[in-house]
């Protein structure tokens, strides 16, 4: 058997499409390696153009918080590699910035194996999902990210290379037509996902692990936050640190960001070392309030109050109002306000509580 790579046939000056590549491995007993570098970011050759990458937790151990899903994970990974077996496939779901890559990246070091990053809108088409099936070794762990956003006849492919490793294609169309079965390496399927109530329900049965990542308590990013001071080399209390916590939204990626721009502010004031006071000073800029809303959260709940006496009012005429995504609404901001008990979701639109009320320090009307 030999192999194929499209990178090579575009070299050498020939286009072709993934039927006909799989018509010529059938033919002339080439294996087809169909693998375009837009959608695909290996975690060898993945640019190291991203600010988190260092920030990342490279093992279980030094993934703070989400206890459970730690110690299910560990004893699905011994399991695993007793067995010599690649790990049962994972969905991680919650909100942005909890972990779910984070996650994605330990298992691949964990088992010891590649990983490849994807996400479910770039994968378009049936030859891509079979480029990247194809590639896979042995183990391998293919990370979707948005798998929610993947088109459903992908989706359905994706079916029996989960759960048989194979994969079904049809080649040619009318009486041509013909199904071949391309059988592939047994990898484990990592897929995230911030709207899992949008994956269709075939799709999420066949992952045995779910997992639902919740927002951080203070005191887990508080640790999150002393961490990365540590690696970027800042100095700060404790204060300091509970302060930016509080802000933070319950999410580590907001953490460190805002941990990131407390030091610029710093170094622009001539601090070395950066207190509660000076924390505060620079979280004031950026009018996070104490509970961690900021100026969107806010906007959302005086517009609810303001405009619609408190709700019920449908998503899209919040996000009329504010000029805004119904999805970025629904994904980044309303989670932690429900969470947070400002904000109800009823059937028949969003409401403001009473404690909104009582935040804004607007009277409440009953
Ligand atoms: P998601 O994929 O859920 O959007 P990521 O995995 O990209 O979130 O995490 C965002 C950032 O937060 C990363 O830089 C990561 O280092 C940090 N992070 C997330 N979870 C943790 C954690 N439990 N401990 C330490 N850092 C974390």
């Amino acid at each position: 058997m030999r192999f194929i790579n499209l990178h090579f046939l575009k070299e050498i000056g020939i286009a072709c499409e993934f039927d006909f590549l799989l018509e010529f491995s059938l033919v002339t007993d080439h294996k087809v390696q169909i693998m375009p570098d837009s959608f695909i970011h290996s975690s060898w050759n993945k640019k190291d153009d991203s600010a988190e990458i260092p920030l990342r937790p490279q093992a279980l151990s030094e993934f703070v918080g989400q206890d459970t899903i730690v110690k299910r994970l560990e004893v699905s990974i011994l399991a695993a590699k007793q067995r010599n077996e690649p790990l049962g496939h994972c969905l991680f779901h919650g909100p942005p910035g909890l972990g779910k890559t984070t996650l994605g990246t330990i298992l691949s070091k964990a088992m010891q194996t590649d990983l490849v990053l994807t996400s479910g809108p770039s994968i378009e088409k049936a030859g891509d999902l079979a480029g990247i099936l194809t590639n896979l070794k042995e183990g391998d762990i293919l990370f979707i990210d948005e798998i929610h956003r993947l088109n459903r006849a992908i989706e359905e492919y994706l079916y029996a290379a989960m759960e048989d490793f194979f994969l079904d294609l049809m080649i040619d169309s009318g009486p041509a037509a013909r199904s071949i079965q391309v059988k592939l390496n047994r990898f484990t399927l990592v897929g995230a996902t911030t709207r899992v109530g949008l994956l269709s329900s075939p799709m999420r049965s066949r992952f045995t692990l779910n997992f639902r990542l919740n927002y951080y308590c203070s005191t887990f990013l508080e640790k999150i936050i002393m961490r990365t001071g540590q690696i970027l080399g800042i100095f700060l209390t404790k204060k300091a640190c509970l302060s930016i916590a509080k802000r933070a939204r319950g999410t580590p990626r907001i953490a460190n960001n805002l941990l990131k721009w407390v030091r610029d502010f710093a170094q622009i004031k001539g601090f070395s070392r950066i207190d509660e006071l000076l924390a505060n000073e620079a979280l004031n800029m950026l009018e996070i309030d104490e509970l961690g809303l900021d100026e969107m959260d806010k906007k959302i709940l005086s517009t609810l109050i303001d405009y619609y006496q408190g709700g019920p009012v449908g998503i899209s005429t919040i996000a009329a109002a504010l000029s805004e995504e119904i999805h970025t609404l629904e994904e980044v901001y309303e989670p932690y306000l429900i969470t947070q008990g400002f904000l109800k979701r009823t059937p028949r639109g969003r409401e403001a509580t009473a404690l909104a009320y009582q935040h804004l320090k607007i009277p409440f009307k009953t």
